[in-house]
């Protein structure tokens, strides 16, 4: 959108000059002009009294949907195994397939990965399109984008799906852009729209308080990134065959910008919160950091991991790669325990489809009582050792 001044109906009376945001509008010769500033807001059209701004809406051509086919999950893989989310992509891919009546694809990328096309038709894939070539051993921005972005121009996807990993995260706008299609990110729940068979993502904004569904109309593939830990797995069908895509790989002098010196594994490589079945974590109430040895012995008790609040992470307590929530790790254990956490709704997005959930919380009014399926009001300090102790 651009906005204009009608010369001939503008009576100068600088409505527009106060209310524009960004001081773009000055007054020549009693007219107003907008200058550089203007960033096509349209509080001035809003304003003027006399009809004398408009808004020129620009062409939004779009391209022809019904040329493209298929979902697609790009098949993560690190060191040659696949990512857990980009398998649960499938079983979510297969959904969606079923539903628009087409057929689940993967695009993987690696060397010497062809271990992975099997299971990735044991997850469900009709077709497997895959490029192997050593450039494209480790993510690096430029191989990847240039190798899927040719096959989704060459076989037409109707739905691209990616893993809302630091990888997907940074591919898929990188796609989107060149595609010159829409992207959703962090989406935590995918459905088609019966009436016309588009995707609906939805996803947490303003801080998880809302949930936004989003559509594509125009634009092809329509494209999203998935948080991890949100979708089911698939069950492995052992055998299952599909048909195998080789992509022809070639880069040149040039197209591969960055080069990967070498890979620094983190904590994070070493908490695996989403394949916990068991996750005990401490929040603020633990009131210091010690408090989480009290955490890890009821944790290493039970067989599972720590996990933790955002408040502990910020107090520095404990490393990010603990936290559970909305800007944390999203988690679906057998056993969710929360131990002096409130219960803030950042924190229920992450935890709250957990299969048991049990709170030990000294105010009988925090709200983590209300997803709890066992409640337990009392001193974390003393319930925590109790328990134990009941455990032997
Ligand atoms: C954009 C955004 C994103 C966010 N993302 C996340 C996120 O990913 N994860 C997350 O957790 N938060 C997140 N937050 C923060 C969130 O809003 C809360 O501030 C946070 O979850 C509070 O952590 P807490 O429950 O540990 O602390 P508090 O809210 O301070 O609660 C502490 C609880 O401990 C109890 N308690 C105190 N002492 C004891 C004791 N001795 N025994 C038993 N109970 C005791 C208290 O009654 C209280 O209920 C986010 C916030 C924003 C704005």
């Amino acid at each position: 959108m651009a906005v204009k001044v009608i010369e001939e109906k503008c009576k100068g009376c600088q409505k527009c000059v106060k209310a524009c945001p960004f001081d773009a509008i000055t007054m020549q010769e009693k007219i107003a002009d907008i200058g550089p500033a203007c960033t096509n807001c349209g509080t001035c059209v809003d304003v003027c009294p006399f009809g004398a701004i408009e808004k020129l809406e620009e062409g939004k051509k779009g391209v022809d949907v019904t040329q493209y086919h298929d979902v697609w999950v790009f098949a993560e893989q690190r060191e040659g195994k696949l990512m857990g989310v980009s398998v649960e992509l499938m079983g979510e891919g297969k959904k969606l397939a079923n539903e628009i009546g087409c057929k689940l694809c993967a695009i993987l990328c690696g060397e010497n990965v062809d271990n992975l096309v099997d299971e990735l038709f044991e997850y469900g894939a009709d077709k497997v399109y895959y490029a192997n070539d050593p450039e494209l051993k480790t993510y690096n921005t430029d191989p990847y984008t240039k190798v899927v972005y040719k096959a989704i121009v060459k076989y037409k996807p109707e739905v691209v799906l990616l893993g809302a990993t630091h990888v997907g995260r940074d591919l898929g706008p990188c796609l989107a852009v060149h595609c010159g299609t829409g992207l959703t990110a962090d989406c935590t729940k995918l459905d088609i729209d019966p009436t016309d068979k588009k995707l609906m993502q939805t996803r947490p904004a303003f801080g998880g308080n809302l949930m936004a569904t989003i559509l594509c109309p125009n634009h092809r593939p329509q494209m999203s990134t998935v948080r991890p830990g949100v979708m089911e797995k698939p069950k492995r069908e052992a055998g299952k065959k599909g048909e195998l895509i080789k992509l022809n790989v070639e880069f040149k002098e040039g197209d591969i910008r960055a080069k990967v010196l070498e890979v620094v594994k983190g904590l994070t490589e070493k908490v695996s919160l989403t394949d916990a079945k068991v996750i005990v974590s401490g929040g603020a109430g633990l009131g210091n950091p010690e408090g989480f040895k009290l955490i890890k012995q009821l944790a290493d008790r039970l067989g599972g991991v720590v996990g933790s609040s955002r408040a502990a992470v910020d107090a520095g307590w404990i490393d990010h790669s603990h936290q559970v929530g909305q800007t944390g790790t999203t988690v679906k254990p057998e056993l969710y325990i929360a131990c002096g956490i409130s219960g803030a709704i950042q924190h229920l997005a992450g935890m709250q489809t957990s299969k048991t959930i049990v709170a030990i919380n000294k105010n009988e009014n925090a709200p983590i009582f209300e997803v709890a399926d066992y409640g337990i009001v009392g001193d974390l300090y003393k319930v925590i050792p109790a328990i134990l102790d009941a455990l032997g």
